[in-house]
């Protein structure tokens, strides 16, 4: 039985052999001698990771991301062709499906313009169904456009719209799905991720004409590595996966993309896209001050959508300063999509707007470390209290190091993926390197920073911590401990761990503790290291605490 992706498929993919990949790597036994695809044998001239093995194609679709990728996105991996971002996807799904002149395609407007490029490029027939005053979906009217075309062999329908950032309802895109059994609907979910509105992923892994379009270009931060994915039932895009070139992804795409969805990042992604969604409500609100702006559009996305009296002066204006936003004068005249940016990028805008500015920018930094023995993600905000979330694999250290950001003031989120089936050492010293590392980073030139100390008791125990955060490192520790263990965690690492903050802060830190229980003395350790460096991260001014004036 043909399914109906055969069915719908130009003829021409129907009757297309596999290209026959000499250098299908994936098959090649590790040591065989691959004399079959006339690669260079000597390795490029760069530096760092690309030298690796970047003189050989890649696998066509590498098997560890698809497997990557049918994890985050809830599928199986036969349920998903890796593409060369989305963009690539819906070229694919084009040139699969539509025969030049005679095939068509329905789209919004104002929607992604690369949906009317690819059907151009194809030859196909373009069909443009106008999205209501308030840019909602009306899937009466998608029908009623499309009703009695023959040959509609694609609808593509983008939840949360860019550039309008309205969120489709789900029912409504399946409404249309059912009404049109005989075309493929492509729900592009480019920004899904900065929405609450549900994927449809679960049901294209399963309906025969429903796919969707998945990016890590705006929520992962890989808008370079062009990495994308069409999700659908394996019918479906085994067959539309026909129009894809040999090695469509670039090695080094592949292992951004895998290093980035490595689970030490995760806590980190899901942050940040918070805090995303928090700065794109909090500047709606602002913008909505604003003289110029109409109306701020409501937003599923990254960014906003903002009407205007005049699109194009607004335009040309925020270019004169610096600032460059989308305007599209013949899809959406009537005004100006922003990206949600940094703190200074988004202070920049809002002043652009007339609008005043009372935050202070926060003292943040994020840092990754990755060795064999342990991935270690971390993000601390020196000005914020919140999210704190650790998670280093050992639920005493996690502890400990929960009991610094909570009585440091600052918010930390860190991540550690180690080797703690062999020993939690590598995960318990490389956390606190990472971390300081973040620390440092966070306090760049360190203004308005003091030289702190702190004791503080805990039943009988009492842990003493002085901190000068000199640039020069320096590590005392006094104290003993009689056990060698507290659950998973080593008594022996604490010392340890005080000296790789000092070594990666660049501070002098002095540590004394006594009293009888491991436990109290521990804790009382990591508590009055926090409250020390809750006072000496403490911004007073602008001056530097140092006659140098440099610290
Ligand atoms: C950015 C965008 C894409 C393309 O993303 P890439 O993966 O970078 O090609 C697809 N669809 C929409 C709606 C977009 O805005």
């Amino acid at each position: 039985m043909t399914s109906l992706a055969e069915r719908l498929a130009r003829p021409e993919i129907v009757a297309l052999e596999p290209f026959d990949i000499a250098a299908n790597n994936a098959f090649a036994a590790p040591d065989a001698i691959k004399l079959d695809a006339n690669e260079n044998p000597y390795p490029p001239l760069v530096e760092g990771p690309l030298a690796r093995s970047v003189n050989r194609y890649p696998e066509p679709q590498p098997a560890k991301l698809k497997a990557a990728l049918a994890a985050l996105y809830g599928v199986q991996p036969d349920n998903l062709v890796i593409t060369r971002g989305a963009d690539d996807a819906i070229d694919m799904l084009i040139r699969a499906f539509c025969r030049p002149s005679v095939d068509a395609v329905a789209i919004c407007t104002p929607s992604f313009s690369a949906y009317g490029h690819f059907v151009r490029l194809q030859g196909a027939r373009l069909i443009e169904v106008r999205l209501n005053d308030s840019f909602d979906f009306d899937a009466d009217a998608f029908l009623g456009a499309v009703s009695g075309e023959e040959n509609l062999k694609l609808a593509f329908i983008c939840t949360p719209n860019n550039p309008t950032g309205n969120e489709i309802d789900p029912a409504l895109i399946l409404k249309i799905a059912d009404a049109l059994p005989e075309t493929i609907v492509v729900a592009d979910e480019a920004y899904l991720d900065f929405s609450d509105t549900t994927s449809l992923t679960p049901e294209a892994a399963r309906r025969p004409n429903l796919v969707v379009l998945k990016t890590l270009s705006k929520a992962f931060g890989l808008a370079g590595a062009r990495v994308g994915c069409a999700i659908g039932e394996p019918d479906t895009i085994a067959i539309a996966a026909r129009a894809l070139p040999p090695y469509p992804i670039p090695g080094p795409s592949v292992d951004a993309a895998l290093a980035s969805l490595a689970p030490s990042r995760r806590s980190i992604h899901v942050e940040r896209i918070a805090r995303i969604k928090a700065d794109r409500e909090r500047i709606a609100q602002r913008l909505a001050t604003s003289a110029i702006v109409r109306t701020v559009r409501p937003s599923g996305g990254n960014f906003l959508f903002l009407q205007v009296d005049d699109a194009e002066g607004l335009a040309h204006r925020l270019r004169s300063l610096g600032i460059r936003v989308r305007f599209r004068p013949n899809a959406a005249p009537g005004g100006v999509r922003v990206t949600i940016g940094t703190d200074a990028e988004n202070d920049a805008l809002l002043r652009a707007f007339g609008v005043d500015i009372e935050t202070s920018p926060h003292r943040v930094a994020e840092v990754v470390r990755d060795t064999r023995e342990t991935q270690i993600a971390v993000a601390v905000d020196l000005d914020a209290a919140s999210p704190r979330k650790v998670d280093t694999g050992i639920p005493f250290y996690d502890h400990m190091l929960d009991q610094v950001a909570a009585h440091g003031g600052f918010s930390m989120v860190l991540t550690c993926d180690g080797d703690i089936e062999i020993d939690p050492h590598h995960s318990i010293e490389d956390c606190a390197i990472a971390l300081g590392t973040a620390l440092a980073k966070a306090l760049s030139d360190k203004r308005g920073i003091r030289r702190f100390g702190f004791k503080l008791p805990m039943d009988e125990a009492e842990a003493e911590v002085l901190i000068d955060l000199s640039g020069r490192p320096y590590c005392r520790f006094e104290g003993e401990f009689a056990s060698t263990a507290i659950g998973d965690y080593p008594t022996q690492m604490t010392p340890h761990v005080f000296r790789s903050l000092a070594d990666s802060m660049g501070a002098a830190i002095h540590v004394k503790v006594e009293g009888e229980n491991d436990h109290h003395k521990t804790e009382a350790c990591f508590k009055a290291f926090g409250r020390a460096l809750r006072d000496a991260i403490r911004c007073e001014g602008d001056g530097l605490p140092s006659t140098k004036g440099v610290l």
